[in-house]
C-alpha cells in the first residue's frame, strides 16, 4: 500500500440538504465536481441534486441492502486510482442512513475517508432547540413496534441528557404519546419539522400537551421530524435529599454519616448529599 497523501484516492463522505440547495457547502461542490464516482443512497433521487451542482461523476447504487457488494465496487475504484463521494438522499450519511458499513470496510482496506461537515437534521434541531443540556444523545428511530419502542424508552428514562429521536409523520403521534407515556408529562418536547423547508416548524413545550397541540391541527403532523426531550432530573433532585439531609445534621449527625442515611432515605447518590452536606456546614 502506498502512502497516504492529499492527492491519493479518498472516499469523500458528502452530507447533502435536508430541503434548502443553498445549504450544500462549496467544499462539498467542488468534492462532487472531481470524483469519478458517486455512491448514492439512491441513485434516482440523487442524480438531479448532483447535476443541479455540476457533478458529472458516473453513480453506483449504495443502498441498505447491498452496501457490502457496494463497498466491494468502492474499493475497486479506489484501487484504481479513482476517488468516490458517498451521499445518502438527504443530510449526513450513515447517520440514520446506511453508509456506516460500507465506510468501515473501506477503511479497513487501507484507503482514506474523508467526511465533510455539513447538514444533519439532528444538529441543525438541536441548534434551535433552547435545551441548554451540555450533553445530547443522539438516537435516531425509536423501534415501530409499540413493545419494543417502550422498552427503548424506558432505558433512556433515567438518563440527564437532552434526546434526540428521529421520526416519519405516518408514526408522530404514536411516538409523541409513547414519549409521554414512558418519560412523565413534565419534560420538554421540541418538534422540529420541516427544517431548511418552507414550513418549517418548532415547537416546544411539556410532553403532556405535545400530542393534543399535534391533534389540533393536521398540518402540524405532516413532513419529517427531529424530536428532542429535555434530560432526566437526577433522582430525587426535586428538593427531597436537601430537605432530609438538613433535618439529619440538625439532629446532630457528622456530615459523613449524615449522608449515608440521606441516601438510604430519599436514594439521592451518597457523593452529592456529602458535598451538599459540607456545604450547609
Ligand atoms: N442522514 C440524515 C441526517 O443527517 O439528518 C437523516 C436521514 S433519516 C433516513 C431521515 C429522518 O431525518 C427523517 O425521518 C427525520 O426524522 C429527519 N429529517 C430529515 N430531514 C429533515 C427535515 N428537513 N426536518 C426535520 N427532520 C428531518
Amino acid at each position: 500500500m502506498t502512502a497516504m497523501t492529499e492527492d491519493s484516492p479518498a472516499l469523500y463522505v458528502v452530507p447533502t440538504p435536508l430541503g434548502n440547495l443553498g445549504d450544500m457547502t462549496q467544499r462539498a461542490i467542488d468534492v462532487l465536481r472531481r470524483v469519478a464516482w458517486v455512491a448514492a443512497e439512491d441513485t434516482r433521487h440523487s442524480a438531479p441534486l448532483l447535476r443541479h451542482y455540476g457533478c458529472t461523476a458516473r453513480l453506483l447504487a449504495a443502498h441498505e441492502h447491498n452496501e457490502e457488494a457496494a463497498a466491494q465496487q468502492v474499493i475497486e475504484h479506489l484501487a484504481e486510482g479513482e476517488s468516490v463521494a458517498l451521499v445518502s438522499d438527504a443530510g449526513t450519511p450513515a447517520v440514520s442512513d446506511p453508509g456506516a458499513r460500507l465506510v468501515a470496510r473501506v477503511r479497513l482496506a487501507g484507503f482514506r475517508v474523508v467526511p465533510l461537515p455539513g447538514p444533519c437534521a439532528a444538529v441543525t434541531a438541536l441548534s434551535a432547540s433552547g435545551l441548554t443540556e451540555p450533553h445530547f444523545l443522539f438516537y435516531g428511530f425509536l423501534p415501530a413496534r409499540a413493545r419494543q419502542r417502550e422498552d427503548a424508552l424506558r432505558g433512556l428514562a433515567a438518563l440527564p441528557y437532552a434526546l434526540v429521536f428521529y421520526e416519519a409523520p405516518h408514526r408522530i403521534l404514536e411516538t409523541v404519546a409513547a414519549l409521554a407515556a414512558v418519560l412523565g408529562p413534565q419534560r420538554t418536547l421540541v418538534m422540529a419539522r420541516e427544517l431548511t423547508k418552507l414550513f418549517e416548524t418548532i415547537h416546544s413545550g411539556p410532553l403532556g400537551g405535545a400530542h393534543d397541540w399535534l391533534l389540533a391541527d393536521a398540518n402540524r403532523q405532516r413532513g419529517e421530524f427531529v424530536l428532542l426531550v429535555s434530560g432526566a432530573m437526577p433522582v430525587g433532585d426535586d428538593g427531597e435529599g436537601e430537605r432530609v439531609l438538613k433535618l439529619l445534621l440538625a439532629e446532630g449527625l457528622p456530615v459523613k454519616q449524615a449522608a449515608k442515611l440521606g441516601q438510604a432515605i430519599t436514594g439521592v447518590g451518597k457523593n452529592a448529599l456529602y458535598e451538599l452536606a459540607l456545604s450547609l456546614k
